[in-house]
């Protein structure tokens, strides 16, 4: 397979006063800026409330209409850290007290305490215990995935030679699952496979309430963990303060009008992992700033509906619940955009993540039209968005891994534009992550691909 053809000569220039009007980089960094500064954006924090209400003035500011919230039920998972001890059943004067942080979703206890086992051990104590595991970043090379690409935008031949660490391991989210299956009572994961140390891995964020206190812990408390474990029998004990409620979010919606009584539907969702910059705030920003290029436009063929959801960190509340409130209006859709994740590459250094300067692998999830592939090849090549992969919608599950991977299950046409940089899930999301330089021309190639609906 070859790179996509190149017909940018046909094609608006950079320059050309066709994009009069998009927001600069600049801006658009401003407004990641600004969602970051809000803290912690999961389901149910003041942060992700606060985001909501930043959200509806800032499509109030460019005149969009039917700016509104709709309501979306969901679990949401409040936490206040964790701790673990683990000490000698013989001599409990011997011990380690490692820095340790809860599972989202997973049950608060105060010094829960069973003797503690490797996951792959056969021999498991009658009763209570605690499993011990490790968890290690899936490697892929990019080789692999342009075997998988529809077409590919890689002008430098990067994808011969690069390997991307992903945000998940073999598990992906079902982490808990083998250590419940063999009737384990508590679970401590150890973050052992991360090119950076760290404990706070925002995985599962599937929503689902499980009955175990269940915690990560960082390499090197890992490396203790085990010695000790060595010397003779060990009792782990496990604090974990949180709480799982029922409540609800807002999916926030807005729209412009067009002359045909057709929708494209332009989404990303608006809470987070942590302060995330990349996850996702960049998307919120790259919405936001089709939304207010849109409103400047008097040429619309199409209705357009900007759509930030609530609850992906928990289980696609905000996405399932959008689907399944708009039928009528999924049937006259022409394509629903999703934009998540300009992320820059990082690699691990003495226990950091240090951006590479380049860009994450962009993944386009396209629906199998050849218009549309066609389109969305040429749109890239146009804005030199290098290591880009067209992939089909289904290539890696049953849908894509996004927040609007569900619209394709809907059977609505998609484009979804994501990375997947190993730091998604981590507190290390900061705005350094950001890949600032594509932030424009990923917005450019989605407003070449509207044009040509
Ligand atoms: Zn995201």
């Amino acid at each position: 397979m070859a790179n996509s053809g190149d017909d940018s000569q046909s094609r608006p220039t950079l320059n050309d006063p066709h994009f009069e009007g998009f927001p600069e980089a600049p801006e658009i960094f401003s407004w990641i800026e600004e969602i970051v500064g809000f803290g912690v954006r999961r389901p149910g924090y003041e942060g992700d409330f606060n985001c909501q209400e930043w959200i509806k003035n800032k499509f109030n500011e460019f005149g969009l209409v039917e700016v509104k919230g709709e309501e979306v039920p969901l679990n949401i998972w409040q936490e206040n850290g964790a701790s673990l001890k683990v000490y000698l059943l013989d001599n409990p004067s011997i011990f380690v007290d490692v820095p340790a942080y809860p599972l989202p979703f997973s049950k608060p206890v105060e010094n829960f305490q069973a003797p503690l086992r490797h996951l792959e051990s056969t021999d498991f104590p009658n009763g209570d215990f605690v499993a011990l595991d490790k968890v290690q970043l899936s490697e892929v090379p990019l080789q692999f995935f342009r075997s998988l690409a529809t077409s590919y935008f890689d002008p430098e031949n990067e994808f011969d030679s690069l390997v991307q660490t992903l945000p998940f391991g073999q598990r992906f989210t079902e982490v808990l699952a083998p250590a419940m299956n063999i009737g384990a009572k508590g679970f401590i994961g150890v973050l052992d496979g991360f090119p950076w140390l760290t404990k706070e891995y925002y995985v599962p964020y599937d929503g689902i309430i499980r009955d175990i206190p269940a915690i990560w812990v960082d390499k090197e408390a890992g490396s203790k963990i085990t010695e000790l474990m060595g010397r003779g029998e060990v009792i782990a004990s496990i604090s974990v303060k949180g709480r799982n409620y029922s409540g609800s979010s807002q999916n926030i919606v807005a729209s412009l009008k067009g002359k045909e009584d057709k929708w494209i539907i332009i989404g990303s969702h608006h809470d987070a992992p942590w302060a995330s910059a990349v996850e996702d705030g960049t998307g919120i920003a790259m919405v936001l700033a089709q939304a207010k290029y849109w409103s400047k436009t008097a040429e619309r063929k199409y209705n357009m509906m900007f759509l930030l959801t609530a609850g992906h960190m928990s289980g696609g509340a905000g996405t399932r619940k959008f689907i399944e409130t708009h039928n009528e209006l999924l049937k006259d859709t022409v394509i629903e955009i999703h934009l998540e994740h300009a992320a820059n590459e990082c690699r691990g250094e003495n226990g950091n993540l240090i951006a590479t300067g380049e860009p994450e692998c962009r993944w386009w999830f396209t629906s199998e039209i050849e218009e549309l592939q066609k389109s969305v090849a040429s749109a890239i090549s146009a804005e030199n968005l290098k290591r880009s992969l067209i992939l089909k919608p289904d290539i890696f599950m049953e849908h894509p891994p996004t927040d609007g991977g569900f619209f394709h299950l809907a059977g609505v046409p998609i484009l979804d534009f994501l990375t997947a940089p190993m730091y998604l899930f981590d507190k290390l999301d900061t705005l350094d992550k950001v890949d600032v330089n594509g932030l424009l021309p990923i917005s450019r190639a989605v407003v070449r691909v509207i044009e040509d609906l």
